[in-house]
This record gives structure tokens, C-alpha cells and sequence, in this order.
């Protein structure tokens, strides 16, 4: 077949005609940022779609987290409970806000933070748990919310992997005292660039506004010190229009990603996470692990796939904790789970354009 490259994931596109047909106002009205109609309709559009009472629209999901953990003004140097088998972003979003990342281990289950190893963790200094739904898998919310209710903590989800997911039937961006959401083109539901903050106390909107625009409240007036982390008017369009074409999207990527399962369900060496049976996923990625039980590696396997010009990612390896910037800098925790899953796990192609027989193809190589 083709000698095209299929790499991990494709950005999803709104038809070239919706996205021209849909700019051309701003050439009329030069309005290109600064909370402009677009950006409050977007607002609006995604409070609905992720099923949230409170949005605050981001220029990324980085800064969206950033933000949301500096909105809650924790003192400088107190302690941020999370885990470290995650994109790099969860954990310097921690650090440059000033505070100390406590790293917990993981579930081998599913991918997420193990809440029973979390009590442990908890000193006089602890001040919020930053977990997140990986791979768009559901964290215990109910017992994090628990601990975090016996001990007076903030709860933040990074839920970059998690748009359209829901638990128990609710968004999940209405677990925890807030949680954010990245659209970067890479992920299931893009703005080119973006993100968001979802909380459900009103104050925290206005407490965003501040930090995504200066804190400028007026033609005069400066009341808080915030940095520029507001999302433009292309983009928010480009959202907008990437909007209509989501449930479609999302179908499209529960087909492949069940002909992927059924093609790989028997296959020696290789094991999947589990999904809760409340949790509606978004069928973001096709994350597979591989024990090395089998005839290859994973990173023979990663290397077959490559050299057919398939490009399937070790996401998350090596574990943020071991990375060189935070390595042997932070509390000494055992993060046994963690690392055998950076060591095992290989997400493959998955998009909603990817090709059924490059599906074939992939699992033959594999
Ligand atoms: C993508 C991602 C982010 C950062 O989002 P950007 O929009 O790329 O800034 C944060 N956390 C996780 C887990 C991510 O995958």
C-alpha cells in the first residue's frame, strides 16, 4: 500500500468552505481578540457541550492549568499531590506556580492516581490534588473527593485527555473544585490552540477573567495581576466550527477504535486499561500495553511500526518525575505502577480519518 506516514493522531478540520465562510466577520468588524463575540459564543457552546455551570475559555490547556491552579492562591512551597505518569504539562504547571509536586503512584488498572496511596502522602503542608483522567480514564473522583474532603484540600483534574467524556452521566468537568481542558490540534476536539477552566463557583470566573487578561477591569483600572492567557477570534471560530462536527468525530473513532480491540483482544503479550462501566469515553486514544510476554517488545514493536512508516508514541515515557528537570528533586516515592506502565504502554494511530485497512495493517505489524 501507500508509502504515506500515519502518525499517532490527525487534527480534526471543519470542511475549508465552513471555516473561510465563517472568519469573513472579522474582516468586517477587525475585532480579533480581547473576549470578543466569538470567544463569549464559544463560551457559551462548550458550557452546554461538556454539561458545566462555569467555563473560562484559555489560549491552551497549559496556561488553562496554570491559571486554575493559581486562582486558588495556595501559599508558596505548599504541597500538590499528583501523579507523574502524564504529559509533562501537569507537572510544570505545579512547579511554576511556586509549589511542591508530591508524586503518587498509579493505578496499573487503568493509568490513573491511586487514591488509596494518597492519605499517605498528606502533610501539614498539603494543599490541593492535582490527578488526571488519562487516556481519558475516569479517576476514583468519589474517593479523591472524599480524602479531599476529610483533609480541607482543593481538588484540580487535568482532564486534557477527557472533552466529551462523561461519569454517572455528568460532564466530567464537574468533578473536583475545577478542571481543565486542553484543545490543542492533537487532541480529540481542537481550536488549534486552546483550553479551558470548568468550575461551578461563579467567583472563579471573574478570578480567571483577571488572570487571563492583565486583570485589566476597566479604561483605568488594573485590580489584579494577571498575564495574557485569552484565546483570539480564529481560534474560537475554528472551535466553533469544530464544534458541529464533534458526536460525528467521536463515532468515528468508537468504530476504529473497536475494530483495533477486536482485532487485538487475543493477541499474547498485550493487555488493554479498563474502562469504568459509568463512564462514557471519548475514544481519544488507543493506548495498549505490552508486557514483553509475547515475541516482541514494546519497543520492538515500536520499532516494526516504524519502520512502515507507522508512528505510534510511548505516551507517558519516561514518567514526569524522571525526567531531567524534576529528577531526585521531590519527595522520594515509590512510583513502582508508574514506571511499568511508561515501560509497557504504546498508543496507537487512532483518528477519525484513519483508514480501516491501516487498522489491518497496524495490527498485522504488531
Ligand atoms: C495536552 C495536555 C496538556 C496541555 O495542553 P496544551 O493545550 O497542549 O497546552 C496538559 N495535560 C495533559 C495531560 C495533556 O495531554
Amino acid at each position: 500500500m501507500s508509502n504515506e506516514k500515519i502518525l499517532v493522531t490527525q487534527s480534526s478540520m471543519p470542511p475549508y468552505e465552513e471555516y473561510i465562510e465563517a472568519i469573513k466577520p472579522l474582516w468586517d468588524s477587525h475585532w480579533l481578540t480581547n473576549m470578543g463575540m466569538y470567544h463569549q459564543e464559544l463560551e457559551e457552546e462548550l458550557k452546554k457541550y461538556l454539561d458545566v455551570p462555569g467555563l473560562s475559555l484559555m489560549v491552551n490547556g497549559h496556561m488553562a492549568l496554570e491559571m486554575a491552579i493559581q486562582a486558588f492562591g495556595f501559599p508558596e512551597g505548599a504541597e500538590v499531590i499528583t501523579t507523574p505518569f502524564t504529559f509533562i504539562s501537569t507537572t510544570h504547571a505545579i512547579v511554576r506556580n511556586r509549589l511542591e509536586p508530591v508524586f503518587c503512584d498509579v493505578k496499573l488498572s487503568d493509568g490513573t492516581i491511586d487514591e488509596t496511596k494518597i492519605e499517605d502522602l498528606i502533610t501539614e503542608k498539603t494543599a490541593a490534588i492535582v490527578p488526571v483522567h488519562v487516556y481519558g480514564n475516569v479517576c476514583n473522583v468519589e474517593a479523591i473527593q472524599k480524602i479531599a474532603d476529610k483533609y480541607n484540600l482543593k481538588v484540580i483534574y487535568d482532564a486534557a485527555h477527557a472533552f466529551g467524556v462523561k461519569y454517572r452521566g455528568k460532564g466530567i468537568g464537574n468533578y473536583g473544585d475545577a478542571s481543565i481542558f486542553s484543545f490543542h490540534a492533537t487532541k480529540v476536539y481542537n481550536t488549534i490552540e486552546g483550553g479551558a477552566v470548568t468550575f461551578s463557583d461563579h467567583k472563579f470566573y471573574e478570578k480567571l477573567y483577571n488572570l487571563k487578561n492583565f486583570g485589566i477591569r476597566g479604561e483605568e483600572l488594573v485590580s489584579d495581576i494577571g498575564a495574557n492567557a485569552k484565546m483570539n477570534e480564529f481560534c474560537a471560530i475554528m472551535g466553533l466550527c469544530n464544534l458541529k462536527h464533534i458526536d460525528e468525530a467521536i463515532a468515528e473513532r468508537k468504530k476504529r477504535h473497536a475494530c483495533y480491540m477486536e482485532r487485538l483482544a487475543n493477541v499474547e503479550g498485550i493487555s488493554f486499561f479498563e474502562k469504568k462501566d459509568e463512564e462514557d469515553s471519548n475514544y481519544g486514544y488507543f493506548p495498549i500495553l505490552i508486557d514483553g510476554s509475547g515475541e516482541k517488545t514494546r519497543d520492538g514493536v515500536y520499532e516494526e511500526l516504524k519502520r512502515h512508516d507507522i508512528y505510534a508514541r510511548k505516551y507517558f515515557y519516561p514518567i514526569t518525575a524522571d525526567q531531567a528537570c524534576f529528577r531526585n528533586k521531590y519527595r522520594n516515592v515509590k512510583l513502582h505502577n508508574a514506571r511499568m506502565l511508561a515501560r509497557q504502554v504504546l498508543v496507537l494511530p487512532l483518528y477519525e480519518k484513519l483508514d480501516m485497512e491501516k487498522i489491518d495493517q497496524i495490527v498485522k505489524y504488531i
